[in-house]
This record gives structure tokens, C-alpha cells and sequence, in this order.
């Protein structure tokens, strides 16, 4: 299945999206290119788009996450807006280092002769700016990209309703930066910004596992189970087969029993045989 949308994404755009991700998966950060595929964020089913702005890159652990809700919508949205925006900031620190004067080797081809000229030229190329970095309050763009920042956190944000998560990080989000409106933010601070908002999410999501614990495992009880209903096995089948490939002392009758740590292990493996079923 995913060979096949691969398959129809444009070598162009496909290029352009992994030099987007530096050719890493987005979550993970693997490398090894035989893992990595490009997910769909809006699926085609639902008129999502072979364009640039609609493709990620993953590895095939991460798009099983992803397949099977561990990593939500608002997860991979926001991890394509990060990229975007790191990408975007490379391009613009690039820009803005001054050029250095270029000695080089020229080489003319005359008539039927090769003449080699050698001359130094010392004007800079033309920099091109691509990236207007305003001076200023952001600009709708940025708007946007901050509220959707906020929005992830409200969505993360466990044992709170979303209706209460949503002002409270809206607050910390202006007090971080001393702002009586959002809007107030500098386009220059959007660096910042972004920071800020990786760290919490960072903090939010090791909380899940300590803070959370039962919805921590609530996540991979659903993923496990989708994963073997793909396969189509069972339980009496399945749970001897992963104690055994596990090599655990004691066989399991229900994912309940299970320590944290093997509950992960099962679960990296469960989704893992998914995927190559
Ligand atoms: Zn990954």
C-alpha cells in the first residue's frame, strides 16, 4: 500500500520533501533510507494532496504510529510546521552570512582550441533574499503557526478538558513572553517561540509515561490490538509466540500483566510485524 502512494508522489516533490527532512524520519530521527516512506498528513482518500505541504517523512515504525493513532493528527501536523520552520531558518542564517570573496579557477573553451585562463574573482555572488524576516509583529502566517503550537499543547494536555487546556497555555505562552496579546510577538522571536513550544511538548510527552501512566497504557493496549487485528491473529496464538521471541521468563494471558517495560517491547514488536504483514 504505501509503496504504491510512493509510487505516484512526483520524483520532485519526493526529493523536495526528504531534503525538507534532511532525509531523516520526522519523529525518530532514523536514517536508514530503506525504512524511510513519505506519509500522506491529509490522506488521499480524503483529497489529500501529492503536494509538498501535505507529505512527511517517516520510518516504518513511525508510520505505524501513525497508522494506528499513537501519534495523532496534531502530532504530525505539528512535527511537519517544525520542519517547515527549521528548514525555513536554515535557509534564512544562510542568507544572512556574509558572503565570502570567492578565488576560483576559470575555465574558456575558444574556437577548436582549449585555452585555460586562470583569474580570481573577487565579487561575491548576488544573495538572493527569498525569506523576509519582518521587523515586527508576525505576520498571519506566523499567527497561525503559533495557534496551532497552542492548540497541540491543549490537545496533549491530559486530565484537563480541552476548553480549559486551551487558555491556560495561551497564558503561559504570554507570560513566557511577556505579551499582552500574542500578536505582539516579534517575527524575530519566532525562533524562541518555536523552542519554547518544543520543550513543552517535549516535557508533555515524558509526563504521559509518569504522570499518565494509565493512558499511557490505555495507548498501547489500542495499538497492539489494531495491530493483531491487521494481522489477524489471536491472543492464545500471538502472546505465547512474542513471550517466547522475547525471550520472557513468564508467558502472559493479557497485556494488564505486563510490566511497563515489556508492555513496550510487545508493543514495538507487535507493530513492527504489522507493518511487514
Ligand atoms: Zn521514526
Amino acid at each position: 500500500m504505501n509503496e504504491k502512494k510512493r509510487a505516484s508522489i512526483p520524483k520532485k516533490i519526493e526529493k523536495l520533501v526528504f531534503q525538507e527532512a534532511q532525509s531523516k524520519c520526522a519523529f525518530c530521527a532514523v536514517t536508514d533510507v530503506h525504512s524511510l516512506e513519505i506519509h500522506h498528513i491529509r490522506g488521499r482518500e480524503d483529497g489529500g494532496a501529492n503536494e509538498p505541504d501535505n507529505l512527511i517523512v517517516v520510518c516504518g515504525n513511525c508510520h505505524s504510529k501513525i497508522t494506528f493513532g499513537v501519534l495523532s493528527l496534531a502530532d504530525v501536523v505539528t512535527k511537519k510546521r517544525e520542519l517547515y520552520w527549521t528548514a525555513r531558518q536554515a535557509l534564512a542564517s544562510a542568507q544572512t552570512t556574509p558572503p565570502q570573496p570567492k578565488t576560483g579557477i576559470h575555465q574558456e573553451i575558444h574556437g577548436n582550441g582549449n585555452v585555460q585562463s586562470i583569474n580570481t574573482f573577487t565579487t561575491p555572488p548576488t544573495v538572493k533574499k527569498v525569506i523576509e524576516r519582518r521587523e515586527g509583529s508576525i505576520t498571519s502566517d506566523e499567527c497561525r503557526q503559533v495557534q496551532e503550537w497552542i492548540e497541540a499543547l491543549a490537545e496533549g494536555t491530559i486530565g484537563m478538558s480541552r476548553a480549559d487546556a486551551y487558555p491556560m497555555w495561551w497564558g503561559y505562552f504570554k507570560k513566557a513572553f511577556h505579551l499582552e496579546k500574542y500578536e505582539e510577538l516579534q517575527s524575530m522571536q519566532m525562533v524562541e517561540a518555536e523552542r519554547w513550544f518544543r520543550m513543552q511538548r517535549a516535557r508533555q510527552t515524558r509526563g504521559l509515561k509518569s504522570k499518565a501512566p494509565d493512558e499511557w497504557r490505555r495507548e498501547r493496549y489500542t495499538a497492539i490490538k489494531s495491530a493483531m487485528t491487521k494481522m489477524g491473529v489471536t491472543n492464545e496464538h500471538f502472546y505465547p509466540e512474542v513471550a517466547c521471541r522475547l525471550k520472557m521468563k513468564t508467558p502472559f494471558t493479557s497485556l494488564k500483566h505486563l510490566t511497563k517495560r515489556d508492555l513496550q517491547r510487545v508493543y514495538d514488536l507487535a507493530l513492527r510485524d504489522a507493518r511487514m504483514s
